[in-house]
């Protein structure tokens, strides 16, 4: 399996998770659509790894494309789950998933989101929040992205000039070019969210809906950033 960064790997799906392999076991950010362990389970065993290796599951957010696995990889690593506070109401089952801003402009298919796959809710052991956590492994940090969700992060790893898992905060264009993405519009909270990304020092962006940026990845936000907000 070749990895995007040394030691950083995509599972693809119909949303992209991603294995952190580290010196002492692998990292796991976001899961996928509900019953992607297998798929999970073949990427892990391409790098020589297995559920075993597990020490960490990491959610940018919670709607089921990103945490639809996580309690049964909980359940099968008893890795500790980190999210939000704020999305781990709705990881936990507590409340309502939130619905894609975009359904916004088009109420009328909320009904059909609701008749997405649920997630089996999980418990979150570890609520992050902006800045570094020594409880986060590989030295992870925590960027607040809210406006996808109220509580959306994205985690930075201090690793090949800097790698941020964006999570659903924004997508890239085949052309390496930065969209804010069907799912988002713009609004005050989701844009300050961009803004506060194009401050980071990274050069790799893996995101939940597009390839990723290999290479001068901050350059594509801070053009956005400049050109379009
Ligand atoms: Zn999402």
């Amino acid at each position: 399996m070749e990895s995007i960064v040394a030691g950083v790997h995509e599972v693809s799906g119909y949303s992209r998770s991603f294995i952190i392999d580290g010196d002492d076991g692998v990292t796991l950010v976001d899961t996928g659509l509900p019953k992607r362990d297998g798929a999970i389970v073949n990427v892990l065993a391409s790098i020589g790894r297995s559920l075993e290796d597990v020490r960490a599951i990491a959610i940018t957010h919670a709607h089921v494309d990103h945490f639809g696995t996580a309690a049964v990889l909980k359940q099968k690593t008893d890795a500790p789950l980190f999210s939000s506070a704020v999305d781990a109401a709705a990881i936990r089952g507590d409340e309502a998933t939130p619905h894609p801003l975009f359904l916004d402009r088009l109420p009328f298919l909320k009904p059909v989101f609701r008749l997405m796959p649920g997630a089996d809710p999980v418990e979150v052991d570890h609520m992050v929040g902006e800045g570094a956590d020594d409880a986060l492994p590989e030295g992870l940090s925590v960027i607040d992205t809210p406006g996808h969700t109220p509580g959306h992060v994205s985690f930075l790893l201090d690793r090949a000039g800097g790698v941020l898992f964006v999570g659903d905060a924004a997508v890239a264009t085949k052309r390496g070019e930065i969209k804010r993405g069907f799912m988002n519009r713009s609004t005050p909270t989701f844009d300050a969210s961009l803004r506060q990304i194009a401050e980071v020092e990274f050069d790799v962006a893996m995101f939940g809906h597009s390839s990723p940026l290999k290479s001068s990845a901050v350059g594509a936000f801070r053009r956005f950033v400049e050109t379009s907000l």
